[in-house]
């Protein structure tokens, strides 16, 4: 696209301009998380510097500063998940800590031994661990769908696992080891017929993918601020708010409670009752400053440019004898893996960071996933809106050399 002018864009992130093994780097890591731009490093000095101070509880004019941006990003959210309802917005530590939030609450109070949970073969640990936790707490049975070989749900599968004993489905939207984008309407709408919920993992959809809870009509959604150019240790967990109100709270303190008494202790609203404790008031504040900084360049257009890095990529690497590209998904995001025949994705990790190139290699916290494809790992490529062409250029010629040197 020459709607987006990239080398302007690449000056909003300053740490892509620098040398790595006296190489001018190529962040191809993205899927782990993306790099910040200096409106959000700005978002976040800002706040220490300008208006530190705790949230919801003062009257003085930092508090109140304070407060104010970290509900505004409330709202942000709201907008970008378009949410009905601003309370449906509860502020987490991330992806995990989202789905831990839905598992721990919602599980822990309405599934009861026999009822069964439905993930997917493509899951990350995230969406698989806190499954299992519950159901050796409760005694539910964890089924899982199956893919082919390309990377895809097998959504005949899925139907045949869908019964009254299913109470809840937890899906990845998009793969973060193969960029599978999932039918996930489908697989809610199924879901609902058969009277189960449904939780979304958009950890890797939410920067590449324009979201709508109402009309994807998804229960929970969960998501990271750090992989929406936005910083750590933030994360946003949509719920509808029937559902959110029937839930007990998860973690007990400060914020979370209307009155304490030592005799009985009423809780607060919505979002408040799932928010216990001091958050992380900077990077709330500068989760904003992300999501206007990808409002500002438009989603589509990143999309849309990604999608050609994508292509790009694809036949470049395709071209490489000796390569193998693990799933061939219908639909998928600005992520590769891929294999070299005879090579470890460790000695290929290892010799493209030589040369500047920070890839990710190993399982991508998806041991099943990996198991099923019959792979030990991948190394993996994934493609933010400041890469390049160019830097796709440099990968294929540092494979090339990876090959050169381990035969
Ligand atoms: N699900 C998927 C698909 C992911 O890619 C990730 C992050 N790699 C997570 C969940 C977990 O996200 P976080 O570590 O930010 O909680």
């Amino acid at each position: 696209t020459d709607i987006l002018d990239i080398q302007r864009i690449r000056a909003d992130f300053p740490i892509l301009d620098q040398l790595v093994n006296g190489k001018q780097l190529v962040y191809f890591d993205n899927a782990a998380t993306t790099q910040k731009p200096l409106s959000v490093l700005q978002a976040i000095s800002g706040y220490y510097g300008g208006y530190n101070a705790n949230i919801h509880r003062g009257i003085h004019q930092l508090a109140e500063k304070a407060t104010s941006a970290f509900e505004a990003t409330r709202q942000k959210f709201q907008e970008f998940l378009n949410a009905r309802h601003l309370e449906e917005i509860i502020f987490t530590y991330g992806t995990t800590d989202g789905i831990n939030l839905v598992a721990q609450s919602y599980g822990r109070r309405f599934l009861n031994a026999g009822d069964e949970i439905i993930i997917s073969t493509l899951e990350h640990h995230s969406n698989i661990v806190p499954w299992q936790m519950l159901c050796e707490e409760k005694g539910c049975i964890l089924k899982v769908i199956p893919i082919d070989d390309n990377g895809d749900l097998l959504i005949d599968e899925y139907e045949k696992l869908l019964s009254e004993r299913t109470k809840l489905v937890s899906v990845v939207h998009v793969s973060n080891a193969l960029g599978t984008i999932n039918p996930v309407k489908t697989i809610i709408d199924k879901a609902h017929a058969a009277g189960a919920v449904v939780l979304i993992d958009g950890a890797q959809a939410s920067s590449h993918i324009t979201l709508d809870v109402q009309a994807l009509d998804c229960d929970f959604y969960s998501l990271s601020a750090h992989k929406l150019y936005g910083p750590t240790g933030m994360g946003v967990l949509y719920g509808k708010k029937a559902l959110l109100e029937a839930m007990p709270p998860y973690r007990g303190g400060g914020e979370m409670i209307k009155e304490v008494t030592f005799e009985k202790t009423t809780y607060n609203d919505l979002p408040y009752k799932f928010e216990a404790g001091t958050p992380n008031i900077a990077d709330v504040i500068a989760a904003r400053t992300a999501l206007e900084y990808i409002e500002g360049l438009g989603k589509e257009n990143i999309a849309a440019y990604e999608h050609e890095l994508l292509v790009y990529a694809t036949e470049k690497l395709s071209q490489i004898e000796g390569l193998r590209i693990i799933g061939q998904a219908r639909e998928k995001v600005s992520v590769i893996s891929f294999v070299l025949d005879g090579i470890h994705h460790q000695d290929t990790g290892v010799i493209l960071d030589q040369l500047g190139i920070a890839v990710r290699t190993g399982h991508h916290c998806t041991q099943p996933l990996m198991r099923r494809l019959g792979v030990a790992g991948t190394s993996r490529a994934s493609f933010a809106v400041y890469n390049t062409r160019e830097e796709i250029d440099r990968l294929a010629q540092g494979i090339l050399r990876v090959q050169k040197m381990m035969m």
